[in-house]
Formats: structure tokens, sequence, C-alpha cells
């Protein structure tokens, strides 16, 4: 029998365990094998304990606690290095993502696709800057070059076992952008659309302050055009400026205009010194990253795994 893994990241959604594990056992097929396998990012509720009672519940469910929270990301990368089966898919804890849809995405991978993932249709329930912000995101990543993303693509999809493996042993980025790098792995991809619910209890998890990393970490993640824009503007602006300076000697050697110009030269002065701090800081984004990927530190770290289908008579 084939099984298939399930890998929920969860960061305080304490409110939300039970009714998940509900709709998911409701849409289990017969002819496979399940393991759900949560992971526990760091939570400060009550998480770990709805976790430890579910793995007590049903056999099929185990849950991975890291030692912090390390974002998203990095517990979906958890998850994938401990699962077992012939397929993975990951979804949210909030119920956002329809859990019934799984077996939708199955269906595609028995037909011998490697990679279904989602395509979220648009979200009246999302809030009107979050709706921007993100078609933004997905228009400057695409312009960006590097890779092709659909808007309104999550980090609900299915990924073969072979793609799995691809990531647990050859996929070392410690600065990870999961739905990123399984565009960029190639292999067969389909896309299926859903239709987003409500999140079912508790509030976003992502703060702005995770939003704007996120954001960072996938538009630096795939290109250095940021770094080349950095440089074409440097050369147009030293452009003009030369030809300014040309203007402003000429003022100087041939007419007699004396103190004229105070409102150019702050100008200029504004804008360059605008521009090169935008540009120091955009190479610091980028050393920031190669720091911390030279330093070949874990991108996260377990704390505690409880696998599925343990002996229910040991003691956890
Ligand atoms: N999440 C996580 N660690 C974090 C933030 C979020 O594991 O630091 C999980 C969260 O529990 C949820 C999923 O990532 O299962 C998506 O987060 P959320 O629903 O809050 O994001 P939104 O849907 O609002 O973008
Ligand atoms: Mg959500």
């Amino acid at each position: 029998m084939k099984k298939v893994s399930i890998v929920i990241p969860a960061y305080n959604e304490e409110g939300n365990i039970k009714a998940f594990l509900e709709r998911i056992q409701n849409t289990m097929i017969d002819s496979y094998e399940y393991e759900v396998i949560f992971v526990n990012d760091g939570s400060s509720d009550n998480t770990y304990q709805e976790l430890k009672n579910a793995s007590l519940t049903y056999s099929w469910v185990g849950f991975i606690s890291l030692s912090r929270n390390f974002g998203h990301q990095y517990a979906l990368k958890a998850g994938l290095d401990s699962c077992t089966g012939d397929c993975l898919v990951t979804l949210d804890a909030d119920l956002q993502h329809p859990p019934e849809l799984i077996s939708k995405l199955v269906e595609y991978w028995e037909s011998g696709i490697d990679i279904v993932y989602t395509i979220r249709q648009e979200d009246k329930n999302l809030g009107f800057i979050k709706r921007k912000t993100s078609k933004l995101f997905y228009k400057i990543l695409n312009l960006l070059g590097g890779i092709e993303l659909e808007e309104g693509s999550a980090d609900f999809r299915l990924i073969d076992k072979k793609v799995v493996t691809l990531f647990k042993q050859n996929i070392k980025e410690y600065h990870l952008f999961m739905r990123g790098m399984v565009s960029w792995v190639g292999y067969s991809q389909v896309a299926v659309s859903y239709k987003p619910e409500k999140r079912f209890a508790g509030s976003s998890k992502y703060s702005m302050k995770k939003m704007i990393r996120f954001a960072v970490e996938g538009l630096t993640s795939f290109s250095t055009l940021p770094l080349k824009f950095a440089v074409y503007l440097g050369a147009i602006v030293s452009c003009l400026s030369f030809l300014y300076c040309l203007y402003v000697l000429y003022g100087y050697l041939f007419t007699s205009k004396n103190v004229e110009g105070w409102t150019s030269m702050m100008m200029s002065i504004l804008v360059l010194s605008g521009f090169q701090l935008l540009s120091i800081g955009l190479l610091g984004v980028y050393i920031g990253k190669i720091f911390f990927e030279v330093k070949g530190r874990p991108s996260y770290i377990i704390d505690e795994f409880h696998k599925p289908n343990y002996d229910k008579n040991t003691e956890l």
C-alpha cells in the first residue's frame, strides 16, 4: 500500500488541531496508508499538549517539536526531512487549505505528475493590504527573473518521493524559500486551483515583520538582478553627475554667478545619498545571506520527535 505523508507546520495553533484532524480523517481513502506529521514551531500556547494528545489518540499522527520558533519555511523543511511516505502533502494548520483537496492532488500524482501545486483563487476574506502586497510580491518576483511563480502560489502542494529525497539530500540552503525551490527543481508539475477558506481559529501567524522577511528572502533567493540594478543606476547617475559638473564648472569659469545653486546642490546630495544607502543596503542583504550560508548552521533544531505509528504502550 502506498503511503501519503502529510506535514503541517503549526505555530500557536491550539484551536485548530482537533478540527484539522477531524477534517483530514474524513478525507482519507482506504487504499492508502497515511502519516500525519505536525511541526510545532516553538509555539507558546497549548499546541504542544494538543499535539501530544493527538498523537496518543491517533496512531497515524506524529509530531516534531522545534527548539524555538524558526519560521514557517523551516518548519516545512523539518517535516519534509522526517517524512517517510511515497509522496508528501504540505498544508497549513488553520484549515485555509481545504484538506478535501488532498485526494485530488493524490489523483494527479497517481497519473504520473511529480509535483502537484495549488493556486489560491482570489480570497475575499483577506484584507486589502495583504491581497495587494501579495500581488505586488509575485509581480516583482517574476520581473526579477531567476524563477517563475504564479500569483497565489502557497505552500499547499503534493510532491513525489523523489523530490522529497532531492530536498533531503541535496538542497542544503540555509535560507529557504520553499515555493521557489519547488518550482525551480523542475519535474512534471501541474497546478490545481482552490478556494481558500477562512482561518478556523486564532489569527494569522505571519506578522508584518515575518511577511517582509519572507518577501526579502524570496526576492533575493533566485535573482541577483537587484544588485545589477544598483550598478546600472549608479552608472546612469554618474553620467548625469559628470554632465552637471561640466555645467557647474562652466558657470564658475565664464559667468559671475555666486552662491546660487543651493537648491540643485541639496537635491543632488539627497538623491545621491538616498541611492547610495539603497545600494549599500542591497549589498548588505546579499552579504548577510553569504554570512549565514558559510556558517553552515542547521536551519532548524529538533527538540522532540514523536514518530507516528509508535507503540502505544511505550512511555512518551
Ligand atoms: N507558521 C509557522 N511558523 C511561523 C509562522 C507560521 O509554522 O513562524 C505556520 C502557521 O501555524 C500556519 C502556516 O505556517 O500553519 C501559515 O501561517 P498563517 O496561517 O498564520 O499565515 P497566513 O495564512 O495568514 O499567510
Ligand atoms: Mg493561514
